[in-house]
């Protein structure tokens, strides 16, 4: 489907050597971009590359600490020296810290704030100026579930989630005359590393899920591809500052 065709196109996916990070490139690669991943770790770049590599797809891995403004320049300056340009950003790498509100040291909020939203808003910065050289590009953030409900055990991380709905929607707004689209993809529970490690900690957790999602399910990282393709391509060209829940029908689900 030509509206969906991403080849020519150069992304670059920040987590994306594992989870749903690396569930996104793989739909970006299927649809025929050529994908840079950032993390900061090496083993879990070298399976990740080798994988999109097998799409047919050119595909880089970069050291980079998202919360470094220095590597954030450097990420995107060798994505477009080794790819040839940058036509997409997915704002993904994120954490979590699980803990009662009371329990936060001020330097955990600052972990968590710095990786989930101020690496959002650095990466956006730095793909800006290439983007727009380019006559346009697309952004898509990753929200969460908590980006719509408070989580007793998650309050930093609910606060990340719904700032980077609000930062999204603001990024739409102002870069919408440079033909950049910014939206905003809101993942339900998906089986990851991070929820395996919530799993082990939250007793119950794992019905819990099931029972608040429709589809009976968690969702698996591939699930994440169609909407990513689909904010990433000609498709979606007038469709900015949204944010789009992947999530089995937890969030329209009364029960
Ligand atoms: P994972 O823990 O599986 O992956 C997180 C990714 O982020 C890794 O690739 C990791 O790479 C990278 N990362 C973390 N910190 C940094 C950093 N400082 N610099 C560079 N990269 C970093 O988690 P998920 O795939 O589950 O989560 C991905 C995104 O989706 C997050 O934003 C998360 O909040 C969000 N999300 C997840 C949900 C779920 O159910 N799984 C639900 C809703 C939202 P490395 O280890 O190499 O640093």
């Amino acid at each position: 489907m030509e509206l969906f065709d991403l080849r020519g196109k150069v992304a670059l996916v920040t987590g994306g050597n594992g989870g749903i990070g690396l569930g996104i490139a793989r739909g970006l690669a299927q649809a025929g971009a050529d994908v840079a991943i950032a993390g900061r770790n090496a083993a879990k770049h070298a399976a990740a590359v080798d994988a999109l590599e097998g799409l047919g797809i050119k595909a880089i891995g970069i050291i980079a600490d998202v919360t470094d403004g220095s590597d954030v320049r450097r990420m995107v300056a060798e994505t477009v020296d080794r790819l040839g340009g940058l036509d997409i950003l997915i704002a993904n790498a994120g954490i979590n810290i699980r803990k009662l509100p009371q329990e936060y040291t001020i330097e955990e909020w600052h972990q968590i704030v710095d990786t989930n939203l101020t690496s959002v808003f650095a990466c956006c910065q730095a793909v800006y100026p290439e983007m727009k050289r380019r006559g346009g590009g697309k952004i898509v953030t990753i929200g969460s579930m908590a980006s719509l409900f408070g989580f007793d055990v998650a309050s930093v991380y609910a606060a990340t989630k719904g700032a980077v709905v609000q930062l999204t929607r603001s990024l739409a707004m102002a870069w919408a005359k440079d033909n950049i689209q910014v939206n905003s993809v809101l993942p339900g529970w998906i089986e990851t590393d991070l929820t395996k490690r919530a799993r082990q900690a939250v007793a119950g957790l794992h019905e819990r899920v099931i029972q608040g999602t429709p589809a009976d399910r968690w969702g698996q990282p591939d699930d994440l591809a169609g909407a990513a393709v689909f904010f990433c391509s000609r498709a979606s060209d007038f469709v900015t500052g949204t944010a789009l829940p992947v999530d089995g029908g937890f969030a329209s689900s009364m029960f």
